[in-house]
Parts: structure tokens; C-alpha cells; sequence
């Protein structure tokens, strides 16, 4: 469910015109709905409410700190995957005990930024980063709380760019070797094994990866309090999937329901990182069509927002349903909606059945609220798009448009 609806022949951002912010900020632009986010923050977040949790969002899939700040009043935690993610959320004043560091490739000024920040703990995915983080700990005369990322390898029957949890995944600790991990680190003085976790891939449509997955940390927890190890949290990643198109994932009351029970009498605490079940459905991105072409075998419809606007489409071949921003009922035609950006893979969908369009409209791109605009770059010296939250009646920019200036501007720092 989300607040971006039709109604009396125009697209509405909860009670506000889509055109009404267009016609302030121009296109392409990414329009958030407070209201939505913080609807599937709390559909998520009381799908938990029998057992001990914390929501950690997933910050890689919509960094922006208003974004960021809208759930944490929601009573959100971060995960994060980056010094620069921990900046972001700290920024946003998400409560450092709320934090989870995950990530292959940690820096070492990254674990020490962990660490003065004091957040709940590292997701640790080798022994050699374990030992990193153990000697930084030391010279600062800290203990770090860590988790070892477990992969449990479960299929998780999704998109393999977005699969994580497979052996062949360069992911986490195989669950065989989890045991001599942990040993390793109850040597440690510089850290405090209390977690267990995983993160099995993105966009699942199934429960049951999640429960296999859940099954085998389980037994995981079990030998380790045998071998004097106590686990206080056990995360369970992000990865619920949403709606683009005609997929049907289980409903966060689904999927917490069916956690709970697993969990029944474990003293645990779960932590889950969700992104996009949380952001993709909360945020569009509306472009304006620039030129309308029609060649022997396609319609083309050039739009201004182009993959470096959102890259999903070109990335993973992902649908993202698109719509007129003010429907003026003409009959159905096919279209390939690409961009201006001078690559075959620029489009933003194929073979796609429209009402036809004109020049000058503006299209809404749907699901564009997770791994849009975070994934977007300069590419072909294309200023990034603004962003704006609606709330209720309101809207206000939370991100500036990047101007030419902004394009050059780390260049000219250095003389030429
Ligand atoms: C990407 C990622 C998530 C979030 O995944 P979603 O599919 O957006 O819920 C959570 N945890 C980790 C470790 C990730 O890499």
C-alpha cells in the first residue's frame, strides 16, 4: 500500500498534485510519501511485537537523511555498509545502539568510526577482517560487539546480482567453518561475540528461505551455548520482497508472524535490516517525455530521466510500472521509454503498453522509493535529480538538484 494515487484525472503524492511539485522543482525528480514510509515501517515493525527486536533499515537502499530521519522518529535503527552510511545516520540522529555495520570490505578508519561511535555491533564476514577489527579495538582500548554474517547457503530464489547467500557468494562465513570462527574470537580481547547473522539475498517472494535460513542458526546458537558462547542477538538481514509488477510477497504480518513462532522461547533479540519493503513502494520518479520517435519495429518515447537516474531497469532487466501523471485516456500503444544517455541499455522499460503519449507530458515511474536514487550517478555529465517529501498537504525539497556546477566543482578546486 502506498499514497500515490489517481484520482479525478491526475496523479496524487498523498493530498498533493504530482504536477503541483513539478512545476516548483522541474524533472526528473524522486518524490517520497512520509505517510507511506512510515506505514510500512510500522506494518513491519509490529509484525515483531510477540518477541524482543530492533529494526534495522537498510540505509544502502535510500540514504537520504530526511528519509533517514522520518523513520528513526519512527523509532528506527541502520544498518549500514559504509563509513559514509554511518555519517549519513548519525546525521539523521538514528541512536548509534541501533546501528549494525555489515559489509564485505570494512576500511580500517571505518572500524574505528564504529567504534568512537559506539554503534551495537559489526557483522564480521571473515577471520582476517576479525583480527582487523580485534588489533583496532585494542589500540583504542575499546571492545567491539560482533556478529559473524553466516551464510547459511539457502537459495533464496531471487535475481542472482541480488543473491547472497549462496556458497559460491563472496558473503559472509560458510556455516561449517562457523564454529572455529566463533572460537577464534571468544579468544579475542579486543571483541565480543553476541550475534549471530545473515543475509540471504534481496526481493524474495518466499518465507521459506528465511525460515530455512533461521533453522540453521538456530542449531548454530544451540552448539555455541554447548561450547560456553552466549548469543544475545540473532539478525536475520533484510530482503523481503515488494509489488513491481505481479509478483505476490508475504505480507511483513506474514513474515513476522511466522519469525515470532520460530523464535518462541529462544532469549533473543532479532534485529532485521529491511530497505526495500520499507522505501521502494514509498518514493516515484517522475521524468518529462522529451521527443516521441517511431521507427519501423518501436515506438520510442525519450524521457529525461535516464539510467543514471535509475539504473534497476538496465542493471537487472527490473519492471517498474510506469503511468501517465495526468491521464488523458488516448488508446493503448507500445513503447520503449528510454533516456537520453548514449547507451543501448538506457531505458526505463521495454515493449511496454501505454496510452499514447506526447511530448512535454510527464511520466510517473513507480517503485523507485529503494535502490533508485542512491544508485544514481553524473554519468554522461548529468546533474543528479532532486528529491522531495510529500507529507499530507505539504512537500519540501529534500535534496537539491545538482547543477553544472556541482559537476566540476572537486575539479576546479585543483589548478589547470
Ligand atoms: C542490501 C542489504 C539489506 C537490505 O536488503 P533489502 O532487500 O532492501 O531489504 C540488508 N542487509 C544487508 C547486509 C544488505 O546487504
Amino acid at each position: 500500500m502506498h499514497y500515490f494515487t489517481i484520482k479525478d484525472n491526475r496523479l496524487w503524492a498523498e493530498e498533493v498534485l504530482v504536477e503541483d511539485i513539478v512545476k516548483e522543482y522541474g524533472t526528473p525528480i524522486y518524490i517520497y510519501s512520509a505517510r507511506t514510509l512510515k506505514r510500512h515501517y510500522h506494518a513491519f515493525d509490529s509484525a515483531f511485537y510477540a518477541i524482543p527486536h530492533i529494526i534495522c533499515f537498510s540505509v544502502k537502499c535510500n540514504s537520504n537523511i530526511h528519509v533517514l530521519k522520518t523513520l528513526k522518529e519512527e523509532g528506527a535503527g541502520a544498518d549500514i555498509v559504509s563509513g559514509g552510511e554511518l555519517y549519513r545516520a548519525l546525521r539523521a540522529e538514528i541512536d548509534p545502539q541501533k546501528i549494525v555495520f555489515s559489509g564485505v570490505g570494512k576500511q580500517e578508519h571505518e572500524i574505528k568510526e564504529g567504534l568512537f561511535a559506539d554503534i551495537l555491533m559489526f557483522n564480521v564476514e571473515s577471520l582476517d577482517e576479525l583480527m582487523k577489527i580485534n588489533e583496532i579495538a585494542l589500540s583504542l582500548n575499546k571492545k567491539a560487539r560482533i556478529s559473524f554474517r553466516i551464510n547459511p547457503d539457502v537459495d533464496p530464489k531471487t535475481h542472482p546480482y541480488i543473491s547472497t547467500g549462496l556458497k559460491e557468494n563472496k558473503f559472509g562465513i560458510d556455516i561449517n567453518d562457523a564454529i572455529y570462527a566463533y572460537k577464534s574470537a571468544k579468544e579475542l580481547k579486543g571483541v565480543e561475540p553476541i550475534g549471530i547473522d545473515c543475509h540471504i539475498g534481496s526481493q524474495l517472494t518466499e518465507i521459506t528461505p528465511f525460515l530455512d535460513a533461521l533453522e540453521k542458526l538456530k542449531i548454530l546458537y544451540s552448539e555455541l551455548k554447548e561450547i560456553g558462547i552466549n548469543i544475545k542477538y540473532l539478525d536475520l538481514g533484510g530482503g523481503l520482497g515488494i509489488q513491481y509488477k505481479e509478483e505476490e510477497p508475504p505480507h511483513p504480518k506474514e513474515f513476522g508472524e511466522a519469525l515470532s513462532k520460530s523464535l518462541t522461547g529462544y532469549p533473543l533479540t532479532l534485529i532485521l535490516e529491511p530497505g526495500r519493503v520499507i522505501a521502494g513502494n514509498a518514493g516515484v520518479l517522475v521524468t518529462k517525455v522529451i521527443y516521441t520517435k517511431e521507427t519501423e519495429n518501436k515506438n520510442f518515447l525519450i524521457v529525461d530521466a535516464g539510467m543514471n537516474d535509475l539504473i534497476r531497469p538496465a542493471l537487472y532487466g527490473s519492471y517498474h510500472r510506469i503511468s501517465e501523471v495526468t491521464p488523458k485516456g488516448r488508446p493503448p500503444k507500445k513503447y520503449d521509454v528510454v533516456g537520453p544517455i548514449c547507451e543501448s541499455g538506457d531505458f526505463l522499460a521495454k515493449d511496454r503498453e501505454l496510452p499514447e503519449i506526447h511530448a512535454g507530458e510527464l511520466l510517473c515511474v513507480f517503485s523507485a522509493g529503494a535502490y533508485g536514487f542512491v544508485m544514481s550517478s553524473q554519468y554522461n555529465s548529468r546533474p543528479r535529480a532532486a528529491e522531495v517529501m510529500v507529507s499530507g498537504d505539504s512537500f519540501y525539497l529534500i535534496r537539491e538538484r545538482e547543477t553544472y556546477r556541482d559537476l566540476t566543482y572537486l575539479e576546479e578546486k585543483i589548478n589547470f
